[in-house]
Order: structure tokens, then C-alpha cells, then sequence
């Protein structure tokens, strides 16, 4: 597996790419956009770990100059604990996943490998699994062929749980993705979203789809 590691700071740049190389990954290292483009631009990558904060080129630079389609590589964003806003904008970029800093090494490469199992897919594909049907591209959601009128929040849930199927997401991961930095939305309004979700679903005869894993969270397995 090739992995573009993007990180200005020396010091964490050194240690990751030495414990990601340990673990297996063929690494590049770049300490900026600008040259992280230049890799990009020249090799194809299965993997890449990207700052955000980055001189030169911010990461958003290097994200908006990936290709849309199916050979781009997996995009893991790193970022400060306070930039919510940013990683809800790198996610809607076309980053993968994202990591706050600072992460034990053990999470890095467990979200690396749970990246690497996610089936192939553009932004652009039309979602499907057990007879629930949502199109992305059209902003259109069926059940056993039945139309469902979603609201906007109730749709990005069900295109997040579909998307990222198997992984269990918190109602804070569930909140920030869906309501971005709405500062009305709280644990609450994502339960209020999920019974909405699963009410219309069991109303078209998929009641199970939505499964919730006590103190944990919500899934599609
Ligand atoms: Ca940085």
C-alpha cells in the first residue's frame, strides 16, 4: 500500500512515516501542499494522510486538486481538535475520515485499514442495500421502490450510515457531519433525526436498517 504522508512538523512527520513504514505502508513524505502536489501529480497513491495546516498550500489546496473519480486515493485528514469547521469542510471536500490531534499511533492505523476495506466508490455513486435506494446526485431516497420524503439532516444521516457501512458512528461524530457548526444542534436533535429516519423507513417495511449499539452508537451493519 502507498501512502502520501503531508505533515509540516518535522518532528511528527519523522515519527509517522517510521511507524507507517514499520506497519507495512510505502511512504512518501511531504512537508507542504506545493510538494505534496508534486507527489501527487507524479505517483499513484493508495493513501493519503493529510494536515490541514500546512505552509504554502493549505490542505484544502491539495484535496480540491484531486481528481473526482475512482482512482483518486483515500484521503485521512489530520486536524487541531478546535478547527470543527474545518474537517466538517475537508469531509464535504472529499476527505475520507479525519483524525484529531493528538491521536495514539494504534487509531491512525486502524482508520487506515478500515479505509482500505471500504469498497471503492465516487461521491457520485448511488447507494444501495437492503432495499433502501439513495442517490446522492439527485437528492433522492426509495425504500422497496417507495419514495421517501426525508428531511435535509434526515437524508445526510442516511447517506452517511449507508456510505460508511459497518462502522459505528457517536452522536457527537453523527452531529458534526450532519449539522456541521449549527451551535442549535445537540445530542438530542440527532436522536430526534434518527427516530424521524427510522419511523419512514419502518413505514416502507425497512425497520431494522438502523441499528443502535448501546453507549456506542448507530449503524448500518
Ligand atoms: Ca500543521
Amino acid at each position: 500500500m502507498k501512502l502520501l504522508l503531508v505533515e509540516d512538523s518535522e518532528r511528527l512527520r519523522g515519527t509517522l512515516a517510521r511507524g507507517l513504514r514499520g506497519a507495512g505502508f510505502t511512504v512518501d513524505a511531504a512537508a507542504d501542499g506545493v510538494e505534496a502536489n508534486g507527489f501527487l501529480a507524479a505517483y499513484d497513491y493508495d493513501f493519503v494522510v493529510l494536515d490541514l495546516g500546512l505552509p504554502r498550500l493549505d490542505g484544502f489546496g491539495v484535496l480540491r486538486a484531486l481528481p473526482a473519480g475512482g482512482a483518486r486515493p483515500r484521503v485521512l485528514v489530520l486536524s487541531a481538535r478546535d478547527q470543527v469547521g474545518d474537517r466538517v469542510e475537508a469531509l464535504n471536500a472529499g476527505a475520507d475520515d479525519y483524525l484529531v490531534k493528538p491521536f495514539a499511533f494504534e487509531e491512525l492505523l486502524a482508520r487506515l485499514h478500515a479505509l482500505a476495506r471500504r469498497p471503492a466508490e465516487t461521491r457520485a455513486d448511488v447507494l444501495e442495500h437492503a432495499g433502501v435506494r439513495l442517490d446522492p446526485q439527485a437528492h433522492q431516497t426509495t425504500a422497496n421502490g417507495t419514495a421517501l420524503q426525508l428531511t435535509p439532516r434526515e437524508f445526510a444521516l442516511l447517506e452517511l450510515l449507508l456510505r460508511h457501512r459497518g462502522r459505528v458512528f457517536t452522536r457527537a461524530e453523527i452531529l458534526e457531519r450532519i449539522a456541521g457548526s449549527d451551535s442549535e444542534a445537540s445530542d438530542r436533535s440527532i436522536e430526534v433525526v434518527v427516530f424521524g429516519l427510522r419511523r419512514k423507513l419502518a413505514d416502507t417495511g425497512c425497520a431494522n436498517l438502523i441499528e443502535n449499539r448501546r453507549g456506542a452508537g448507530y449503524l448500518i451493519p
